[in-house]
């Protein structure tokens, strides 16, 4: 500091004088110490420079360490350097303004970093006015810097955050506002510095504020607390709010900050990802429904409706080009939000230029307002929607393509306003309409097959019809024969046996009979009194002389059921039961029959012991001319016995049922009621 001293030069200070200037030399020293300031001395005139311990510190030099200043300026920041130097320049050159003061960059001597730092000067001159001594001090700023820029940074990224960042006193006044703040709430900083946040506050939620306010003061966070704050505008908006504590040096909380997210946004996302969710619930819906149907106009109706809704139509449509016997082509139409008088009159749509690319196949057609399009109002006679039409502004129409490629139809939809359907539409729309192919290709197949089957039933009805009057008289030929052979006439036997056969062709026409009858809903029954055990054991006793192989057991829980029913059929019934059981038991001997009563209804059940029904097929075996695959190859019969015994159940309202496991045996039971 003996540099300094020179500069107060007052050469005749007394002795106590110069002790004081010591003390108050001293001070400056350690003053100069505590505040890590270093000092700067240099002569131009001889080229020394000087440099106190602090300075080298602050440079990077070691205290022993000498440089001159060209070195000295050669470890400014090159980007400072020009700086510098022309505020040395300036300086030096101006004897009333003799004094600089720069903040730049330098490079440290001993490892080359880069420090921040304040460089201030003053020139003082000779009697000559030549530049004698340069004198000054150094201020290492770099950790000031360093703050300073975080503090940018932090200043930029709140500011530049999409979320509003605001700040505010244990009180609730708001002490800082960012962008976004001014975005989402409609307040300028101005205007709510200093303003208590309850502003922000819709009045039925005030008391929130309290709540949070108390959190903070313990110190304590709210995070992602949905709730509603209201704009400049008056508007209640969604937001998500977390909040923490803002601390001072000390620990104690001296505020808080609001991280305020609109939640417009994530709500939005969540109703579409709740309109998707239905979406596709309905579209799966209607394709279950539609794929379970069979009947073309219910499909139409079915899709018509789904759509209608999917999209938000007011009204909907779908027109069917359907072909007829004699494959002349006709159009169906299902409608959906609007009466079908709302249609009928105005005829079909037509080829018009608005309705061509539907009806072409070419593609689908969506407007946000129809009556602006080109095409539109071009045709005759119309020109346009006719008069009384549903005022369709918004419209959107999708092909209905076959497999085959052939248009079907159209599917039409249409809103009052403007701007209705969107490209998510469309996308719906034709999905369901593939479904709604697959469907009607389906409808039409099962239509044929109905019609095939219709012929079929027709044709066994006819030729059973026609076999019956010969199989009859040859049956009656053949008894008359039968009775005029004498016993020990050689062909009697064959005679017997050609009646056992006929009886059995006659059995089964009558059978294939019954099938029609039932198909026509003809199946006459006569309802008399009889007993159901006596019947049983008759039909037993009847069976048990047809069959060497097996022995029928009979176990009547009681002795005698009076029923009121058909009794022919039912012994039909029971001897189909017992012929099954004895068929399909090739390998077993005993057929168990349990006749009993339970609550008004009585009860047959026959019991074998032998191949058995696989689950899957229990249902099937009562359909006309279902049989087990594999037994069908070498066990004889038509598939229709439990057809028709069952059909007979029902009209004496009863059920037939059965239990059965494969290789273990079946028990087909039925059950009427005593009395009808
Ligand atoms: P059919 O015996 O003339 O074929 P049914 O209508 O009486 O016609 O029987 C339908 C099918 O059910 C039979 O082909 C057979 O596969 C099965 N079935 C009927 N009764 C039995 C039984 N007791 N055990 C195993 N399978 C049976």
């Amino acid at each position: 500091m003996e540099n300094l001293n020179d500069l107060n030069e007052k050469p005749n200070l007394q002795k106590q004088h110069v002790t004081e200037l010591e003390i108050s030399e001293a001070r400056l020293h350690m003053a100069m110490a505590s505040t890590n300031l270093g000092t700067w001395d240099y002569y131009p005139q001889t080229g020394k420079l000087d440099l106190n311990t602090e300075s080298k510190k602050i440079h990077g030099l070691y205290t022993d360490e000498s440089v001159d200043l060209n070195k000295f300026l050669s470890h400014v920041h090159p980007a400072d350097k020009a700086t510098i130097q022309q505020n040395i320049d300036h300086a030096l050159n101006n004897i009333t303004n003799n004094t600089f003061d720069i903040t730049h960059r330098i490079v440290r001597f001993n490892d080359k970093s880069t420090g921040w730092v304040r460089t201030q000067g003053t020139v003082y001159f000779d009697e000559y006015q030549k530049a004698k001594r340069l004198v000054g001090i150094i201020l290492d700023l770099t950790e000031a810097k360093l703050a300073e820029e975080k503090s940018a940074k932090l200043a930029a990224i709140v500011e530049s955050s999409d979320d509003a960042i605001i700040s505010k006193t244990l009180d609730g006044i708001i002490t800082s506002w960012n962008y976004a703040a001014e975005q989402l709430f409609g307040y300028t900083e101005n205007e709510v510095i200093g303003k208590p946040i309850t502003i922000l506050i819709p009045e039925d939620r005030l008391e929130e504020e309290k709540l949070i306010l108390d959190r903070i003061r313990q110190s304590k966070k709210v995070d992602n607390y949905v709730t509603f704050r209201v704009t400049k505008s008056g508007l209640e908006i969604p937001v998500s709010l977390t909040i923490s504590p803002i601390k001072n040096s000390s620990g104690k909380v001296i505020g808080a900050s609001k991280i305020a997210r609109n939640n417009a946004r994530q709500k939005m996302a969540e109703a579409q990802l709740l309109r998707y969710a239905e979406n596709l619930e309905l579209l799966n819906a209607v394709g279950k429904v539609i794929s379970e149907r069979l009947d073309v106009e219910d499909i139409l109706q079915k899709v018509t409706d789904a759509t209608t809704q999917l999209t938000g139509a007011a009204f909907g449509a779908f027109f069917y080009n359907k072909l007829d016997d004699r494959g002349e082509s006709y159009m169906l139409f299902a409608l959906s939000g609007a009466p079908r008088e709302a249609f009928e009159k105005f005829g079909m749509p037509r080829n018009t230029a608005v309705f061509h690319p539907t009806f072409m196949g070419e593609s689908i057609v969506r407007s946000d307002d129809i009556t602006k399009d080109p095409r539109y109002g071009k045709s005759a006679p119309h020109f346009g929607m006719p008069k009384g039409h549903l005022p369709v502004v918004s419209y959107l129409a999708v092909p209905v393509i076959s497999k085959s490629g052939s248009v079907i139809g159209g599917l039409f939809y249409g809103h009052p306003d403007a701007g209705k359907f969107t490209r998510e539409h469309e996308q719906l729309v034709s999905g369901v309409a593939t479904q709604a192919t697959v469907a009607l290709d389906n409808a039409k197949l099962y239509e044929e097959i109905q019609k095939l089957n219709d012929k079929k039933d027709e044709f066994i009805g006819l030729a059973s019809h026609e076999l019956k009057t010969p199989v009859t008289s040859l049956s009656g030929y053949l008894q008359i024969l039968n009775r005029t052979l004498s016993e020990t006439d050689r062909n009697k036997p064959f005679v017997q046996k050609a009646l056992r056969q006929v009886n059995k062709l006659s059995e089964l026409i009558s059978d294939l009979l019954d099938v029609s009858k039932i198909e026509t809903g003809h199946l006459p029954l006569s309802f008399t009194k009889f007993d159901l055990v006596q019947l049983v054991l008759e039909v037993i006793e009847l069976t048990q002389y047809t069959t060497k192989t097996h022995r029928i057991v009979m176990c009547p829980e009681v002795e005698s059921i009076m029923v009121f029913a058909d009794k022919q059929r039912i012994e039909q019934v029971i001897i189909n039961l017992l012929s099954n059981a004895i068929k399909y038991s090739p390998n077993k001997m005993l057929v168990n029959v349990i006749v009993g009563i339970n609550n008004d209804r009585a009860r047959v059940a026959v019991q074998d012991f032998g191949m058995g029904i696989h689950q899957d097929q229990q249902e099937r075996v009562f359909s006309r001319f279902y049989r087990v695959e594999e037994l069908a190859a070498h066990i004889s019969g038509l598939g229709i016995g439990l057809y028709i015994s069952k059909e007979i159940i029902n009209r004496h309202n009863g059920k037939l049922w059965l239990e059965s496991e494969v290789d273990k045996g079946s028990i087909f039971s039925f059950e009427i009621p005593v009395k009808q």
